[in-house]
């Protein structure tokens, strides 16, 4: 890992809101380095500031002090308009809602955030396609969200995050709609194309259990990052069943 290349840099961060009289420390002095590749998990309980730290590294809101640095760029000094550039070029986002296209189909949908970038119809068509290969969704490229399951819409999900082939994706509790099991299957699907595509992930999420799919879990309390547990032998171990799981899921 030490030789790799860092994909996020987080330095001395903080986010105080102000709340009538009082100050809200929503984080609280935090420090780290995530690298090209990997699958990382924010995990704690309600309230100690995961969304407000996502919410920082990609540039959704303005840090009080800090530094944010993705792709040798510092987050915290650009102005909306660059913000919106970059995100548009570097940075995909899962949502817990999924928020799709009711309206569009699987490969329109995936193909949407292609469209932002300028890429011509065929072009986009065709990456939309081998995307939702990828994601296991085959036959299901010509439903709307509508006809499709929840673990099915989220797989669509993941797709239109990776379809431009993001310098990081990040997630805020993707599978916070789904039933236990459609979530873990889920989650193998995040681990399997960060693999496979050497995609750098980062997800938010109260579940002690589900945080235990990425390769380091980033431990949050009272907006600190009390620790960082690296779960590399345990993620890979879970991979062994990925091919089975590839086999019998049919989300
Ligand atoms: P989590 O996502 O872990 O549940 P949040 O990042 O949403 O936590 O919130 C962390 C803390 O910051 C909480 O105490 C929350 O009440 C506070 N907070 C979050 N957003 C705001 C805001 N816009 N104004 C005031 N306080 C906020
Ligand atoms: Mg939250």
């Amino acid at each position: 890992m030490g030789a790799q290349k860092p994909a996020i840099q987080v330095k001395d961060l903080y986010k105080v809101y102000r709340v009538g009289e009082t100050k809200v420390r929503a984080l609280n002095g935090v420090d780290f380095t995530i690298y090209k590749g990997e699958f990382c998990s924010i995990v704690g309980a309600s309230g100690s500031g995961k969304s407000t730290l996502l919410n920082m590294l990609a540039g959704l809101e303005k840090p009080t002090k800090g530094q944010v640095i993705i792709a040798g760029e510092h987050i915290e000094k650009k102005n909306e308009n660059q913000l919106v550039k970059f995100r548009r070029e570097h940075i995909g986002f899962i949502f817990q809602s999924f928020n799709l296209m009711a309206t569009m189909d699987a490969v329109e949908n995936v193909a949407l955030p292609l469209t932002f970038q300028g890429v011509g119809r065929s072009e986009r068509i065709k990456k939309a396609n081998d995307v939702l290969d990828l994601v296991g969704l085959q036959k299901y490229k010509d439903h709307r969200p509508t006809q499709m399951s929840g673990g099915q819409q989220q797989r669509v999900g993941v797709a239109r995050a990776l379809v431009v082939r993001p310098e990081i994706i990040f997630a805020d509790e993707p599978t916070g709609n789904l039933d236990s099991k459609t979530s873990e299957e889920v989650m193998r699907l995040m681990q399997k194309v960060v693999r496979e595509q050497n995609q750098t992930l980062v997800m938010v999420t109260h579940d002690n259990h589900l945080a235990t799919y990425a390769d380091r879990i980033f431990h949050i309390k009272d907006g600190k990052i009390e620790w960082i547990e690296d779960n590399r032998a345990n993620s890979l171990e879970e991979n062994d069943t990925t091919t089975n799981i590839k086999k019998e899921s049919n989300l």
